[in-house]
């Protein structure tokens, strides 16, 4: 199954949201505030909400307006809940299917439990492998139920402290979202790789989501967001906050080039500022005598608007997208790839005939899908095709929670930039360089993880996985619901 989307991007990962607030409808507000995280993961949807007595979960496969009717809300409302958990998932690890789709509920002899996670662990297989060998059984495939396995062995110690003590083994990309019988606990790993952030809602209440964008759809303020290695606590006393680890930073680079919405702010730094400000860096480094700039829509357009402002060209919707195509079920072959393509974007004419066009993208993954606009711009009457990418050349697999095709299929990973010129028929192809990027997202962030661009990784993915010793056998958890 390919791991590209059908626009030919990488797969973003899953959201998650957390709502606690006493006389707050944390069940329609966490509805509304996952379709403001649909961009992350379209594959499943799912809600939790607990009173403190009882926990009632929906959950199910495909976007958040496919898997919620106006009576499962009302179901969940009907609760009187004061928490909620909330994710959308696009599979990484572990595959997908409803089984995997979260947020995880579990029932434990001395409570309950729901969990959302956002990121991929980079041990979690291992860990798998050790919970198993010494009794636990899984009702999921996904890495996340690691997690709620190795929190059950500490679980003793009260839900913070075992958190903390079940962190400690595990390894990779996590912002995790936990709604217990009185808290909503939110948690960003050491590195930072994915976001995470506060805000307060309307009542008095608070949030947790991946991204600011989700706050203000409700209605909420953002506070601040959620440190590396940092652990929120939110209860009737309000937020308490606790450093768990302290390591390097490296928090994904590509969610300001790609994957979040360019309305969220992460770690002080606006998506859409930060898209910009990219495409003017590759305006410097890659100039073009060209009559208009055009983006490829939508994530494309921010950096095009940077792009055309720097080289003193006309922005203009050359490509038009039809937001209204949802999933394709289309065979591969390449007609019919083709026609897939130009459901979603079809080349505006009237803009793009006689013209010398540069357009802009945020990335290249396998090349394929650049190809087909390249040849839809050329069939429009451009006269020039100059494509420019926001980015340096892809070419390294992700393990941090974005699923990536294999390094052959990474077009970046086996040509060079001529040769991929050549490929997708353009008149010339630009990257912006590494140092281009970093250069145009600093100060906010010096130290991303970068990995993906040069192969070089911020942990050891065989090395954490030697390291990683269990030390206590596993406590019982009498339902785990996936
Ligand atoms: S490897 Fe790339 S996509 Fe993955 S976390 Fe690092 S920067 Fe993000």
């Amino acid at each position: 199954m390919p791991n590209v989307a059908v626009d030919g991007k990488l797969r973003e990962e899953c959201g998650v949201l957390g709502l606690y607030g006493r006389g707050l409808d944390v069940a329609r507000l966490g509805y509304f505030g996952l379709f403001a995280l649909q961009h992350r993961g379209q594959e499943s949807a799912g809600l939790a909400v607990t009173d403190g007595k009882e926990i009632k979960a929906h959950k199910g496969l495909g976007l958040v307006a496919d898997v919620f009717t106006e009576e499962d809300i009302a179901s969940l409302g009907s609760l009187g809940a004061h928490t909620a958990v909330g994710h959308v998932r696009y599979s990484t690890a572990g595959g997908g299917g409803l089984a995997n789709s979260q947020p995880l509920v579990a029932n434990h002899r001395r409570g309950h439990i729901a969990l959302a996670h956002n990121g991929n662990l980079v041990n979690g297989e291992q860990l798998r492998e050790e919970l198993e060998s010494q009794g636990a059984i899984f009702h999921t495939t996904s890495d996340t139920e690691v997690i709620l396995s190795m929190l059950a062995r500490y679980r003793q110690y009260g839900n913070e402290n075992a958190l903390v003590q079940a962190l400690a083994h595990v390894q990779g990309a996590y912002s995790l979202v936990l709604g217990t019988e009185a808290q909503l606990i939110g948690v960003r790993d050491p590195r930072g790789f994915r976001p995470l952030c506060l805000g307060r809602t309307g009542c008095g209440g608070y949030i947790l989501a991946s991204e600011s964008a989700a706050i203000d759809a409700i209605g909420g303020r953002f506070i601040r967001d959620i440190l590396p290695g940092e652990l929120v606590i939110i209860d009737k006393s309000g937020v308490r906050s606790r450093r768990f680890a302290d390591s390097p930073v490296s928090a994904c680079i590509f969610e300001y080039i790609y994957f979040a919405r360019n309305d969220s702010t992460i770690d002080g730094l606006n998506v859409y500022r930060a898209r910009q400000e990219l495409g003017k860096q590759l305006a410097l480094e890659h100039p073009a005598q060209a009559d208009i700039v055009i983006s490829v829509p939508d994530s494309g357009t921010p950096a095009a608007l940077g792009y055309a402002a720097a080289a003193n060209l006309p922005f203009a919707e050359g490509l038009v997208k039809n937001r209204y195509v949802g999933r394709t079920f289309i065979e591969p072959g390449q007609e019919l790839r083709e026609l897939k393509v130009k459901l979603k974007l079809t080349a505006n004419i009237e803009v793009i005939a006689g013209k010398r066009v540069v357009m802009v993208d945020d990335s290249i993954v396998r090349g394929t899908t650049m190809q087909i606009l390249v040849r839809m711009l050329r069939q429009a009457g451009a006269s020039q095709v100059h494509v420019r990418v926001s980015c340096p050349p892809y070419v390294s697999p992700c393990y941090f929670g974005i699923d990536t095709p294999s390094t052959a299929e990474l077009v970046a990973a086996q040509c060079d930039v001529k040769e991929m010129c050549a490929l997708i028929g353009a008149d010339s192809l630009g990257f912006l360089s590494l140092d281009g990027t970093l250069a145009a997202l600093s100060p906010a962030q010096t130290s991303a993880c970068v990995s993906c661009f040069t192969g070089v990784y911020p942990m050891s993915i065989d090395k954490v996985k030697r390291e990683t010793r269990l030390v206590r056998p596993a406590d019982d958890w009498s339902d785990v619901r996936g």
